[in-house]
Order: C-alpha cells, then sequence, then structure tokens
C-alpha cells in the first residue's frame, strides 16, 4: 500500500484535505491523525475489517483495546450505554487529554473492546482529530499511531518511520501539544480508578469528578506482573536500545559517571542538568526543563527515538518529579526502562545485563 501523507494546518485545518482523509475512513481504510496527546490510528470503529487492518499495521495483540474517539460527547450513545452521572463526567472532562472506561454499547466490534464489556472512550481537543471525526460520520478506533512496544509518535515523522506503506494516509499537522498519552480513568467503579496516568494529572481531574484511587501499578510498577488495564502487561514505550532510569537526581551523575566502563552511555537528562553532564564529557539528549514539566512531557518520546539514531549504546535518564505531568512521565520512563530502576552505579552492570 502506498501511504499518502497529507498535511494540514494543526489549528485551522483545510476541510478539503481532512475531507480526503475521511473518505477513506469511510471506506474501510486506517488514517493516522494528529490528537493533542500523540498521533493516533484510526479506523471506523464499526468496520470490524477495517479495525483489525490496525492490529496488523501495528503488529498489536489482539488482547488490547483501542480508544473510541468521539467529535463530541453528544455521540456518546453509540458506543456506551449511559447514565446521567456518566453525561456529567463526560460534559466536564471533553474536550481534553482524558479517556473514560464505560460501559459499552452492543454493536461495537470485539476487536475494538477486545472483548470486554467495557468501551474506552474520549473526546480530543484537536481541531485536525475533531474535523476528521466529524467529516468521517462515524466514531474513530485508535490506538497511538506507532509500532506495538515502540515510543508513541508526536510526529508525523515518527508515524511514518514506523508506519510507511502500512496504513493509507497520515496527516501531519506538525507535533502534538502534549506529547503523552491521555489519562484514563474506570468510571464504571466506585470511585474511579485510574489505568493510566497521563496528559491531564491527577491533582487536576479529582477536583472535577471526585475522589480516584491510585494503583501502585499507575506509577509504572510492576513487581506483580499484573495489569491494571488489558494492553498494560506489555513491553511499552521502549527503544530498541537499553535505558536505565536512576532513583534519585542527587545519584545521578555518579551512576552516569561510571556507565562509562559498560560502553558508550547518552544521558537522557533536564536542560538543568546538561552543563554538568558536559563537564562529564558524556553526549546528552535533553528532553526538556524541571521547571515546566510540560516541556519534557513533549521531549519524553523524541528522546527515547533519539537515542536509537545516534552513536549510543544505551541511555542513562535522570528521574522526574511526579506532580500533575510527572506521574505519566514516570510512569512511561519506568516501562521504557524495563521497570529496572538503580539506586548505585554497582547496580548497573546487572541492569544492563537484564534489559538486554
Ligand atoms: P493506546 O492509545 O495505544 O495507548 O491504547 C489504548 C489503551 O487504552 C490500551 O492500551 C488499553 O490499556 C486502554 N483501554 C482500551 N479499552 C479499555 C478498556 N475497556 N478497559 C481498560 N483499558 C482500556
Ligand atoms: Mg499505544
Amino acid at each position: 500500500m502506498n501511504t499518502k501523507i497529507i498535511k494540514v494546518d494543526p489549528i485551522k485545518p483545510d476541510r478539503m484535505s481532512v475531507a480526503e482523509a475521511a473518505k477513506i475512513i469511510q471506506m474501510g481504510g486506517i488514517v493516522a491523525f494528529p490528537t493533542e496527546t500523540v498521533y493516533g490510528l484510526g479506523a471506523d470503529a464499526f468496520n470490524e475489517a477495517a479495525t483489525n487492518k490496525i492490529f496488523e499495521a501495528k503488529g498489536r495483540p489482539i488482547d488490547n483495546p483501542l480508544i473510541v474517539h468521539l467529535s463530541g460527547a453528544d455521540h456518546l450513545k453509540l458506543v456506551s450505554t449511559i447514565n446521567q452521572e456518566i453525561i456529567n463526567v463526560a460534559r466536564k472532562v471533553w474536550p481534553g487529554p482524558v479517556t473514560l472506561i464505560l460501559p459499552r454499547a452492543q454493536g461495537l466490534p470485539g476487536t475494538v473492546t477486545a472483548g470486554l464489556k467495557t468501551v474506552a472512550v474520549r473526546v480530543p481537543a484537536h481541531p485536525v482529530a475533531l474535523a476528521l471525526i466529524e467529516l468521517s460520520g462515524t466514531p474513530i478506533a485508535a490506538p497511538s499511531a506507532n509500532l506495538a512496544g515502540k515510543p508513541s509518535p508526536t510526529t508525523a515523522k515518527h508515524v511514518i518511520d514506523d508506519l510507511q506503506d502500512r496504513v493509507d494516509v497520515v496527516l501531519d499537522a506538525g507535533e502534538t501539544f502534549f506529547g503523552v498519552e491521555s489519562t484514563i480513568v474506570n468510571i464504571t467503579v466506585n470511585p474511579p480508578v485510574l489505568l493510566r496516568p497521563g496528559a491531564l494529572g491527577i491533582e487536576e481531574l479529582e477536583p472535577i469528578i471526585g475522589e480516584i484511587t491510585v494503583p501502585k501499578e499507575a506509577h509504572g510498577y510492576s513487581e506483580s506482573g499484573v495489569a491494571i488495564a488489558p494492553g498494560m502487561k506489555y513491553r511499552h514505550y521502549a527503544p530498541a536500545k537499553r535505558v536505565v532510569l536512576t532513583g534519585g537526581r542527587d545519584i545521578y551523575l555518579e551512576i552516569l559517571k561510571k556507565s562509562i566502563n559498560f560502553g558508550k552511555p547518552a544521558a537522557i537528562c533536564s536542560e538543568e542538568m546538561k552543563p554538568a553532564v558536559d563537564n562529564l564529557g558524556i553526549r546528552n539528549i535533553i528532553i526538556g526543563s524541571e521547571s515546566d514539566l510540560y516541556t519534557v512531557a513533549r521531549g519524553l518520546f523524541p528522546s527515547l527515538r533519539m537515542l536509537d539514531e545516534i552513536d549510543a549504546d544505551f541511555g542513562v535518564a535522570q528521574p522526574f518529579n511526579e506532580n500533575g505531568i510527572g506521574l505519566a512521565i514516570m510512569n512511561r520512563l519506568r516501562k521504557a526502562s524495563g521497570h529496572i530502576v538503580i539506586n548505585s552505579p554497582e547496580e548497573l552492570p546487572r541492569a544492563l545485563d537484564r534489559l538486554c
């Protein structure tokens, strides 16, 4: 298949250009499109054959369900059974980077929900995504538009690097706004449970929808190996090269210094850390500034992809504060590093061996 790349303005997208992509959705094709979080790979949520193409293109395990994207909360009843409480929550959080787990409506193909009784739904806050869903005239089921297991795509180039010739159309609207995926909350239980930390922090969400349970796994720890959401058990967000995550900011430089004994490291670090890393003569990939975690969120997946492109054997990442969007950042870093967090230089060889 020949992938067609269509450039569109992120804020005022040309309707004709988006309509071309919408036509592909209507005909059962798959389209990569920008959302405010990351790029999604979409198909008509009610076309089982089309949704199957998403799994094939990504190499995604079939037990990992998709998120259904709507152009407005008014369409909720197409995909979910609803009540006043659900509508109230939906109206408060949408459009925005919050995915709600809801009871699913009849008629959605099993591919979308991985056979579960629930469905993940959101209304994205991105003009291109909204125009695409509207013009397609159907809800669009979409996971992130990367190869399964790889860091999520925040630019059209990332999508093309992973999925060239596996998708019909890529709508290229430049960089996404947040750079990490949506926050997933299960509101079929009381109190609601956080299934995946994302672009909207719990501190911002709780005042809107009330108390939320945050399981330990939401931080990205997984000693139990038990997934709190389907699909979460799989290796995620990982570049091909190994990433070592250090436990404390204070021991980062000490560990980094020792890491040169085990190959060629690249420091995955903040702007604030850069001068000290330069002093060690170690190559660095700057994620963002510790004084603004939104810059770190935007730099996170591009930094992990960058590691694979440069002359380095492995990455050594510093930890970030877990407030707000920081919880999503640390969740992704823990997963990218295979959940191995090291607290001293002595742990380096074991961590690097285990990550092979
Ligand atoms: P992605 O957008 O690529 O991050 O994939 C969507 C994610 O949504 C999946 O990995 C699931 O963990 C989550 N998800 C989708 N449907 C459900 C559901 N019914 N219950 C819980 N989590 C879900
Ligand atoms: Mg994904």
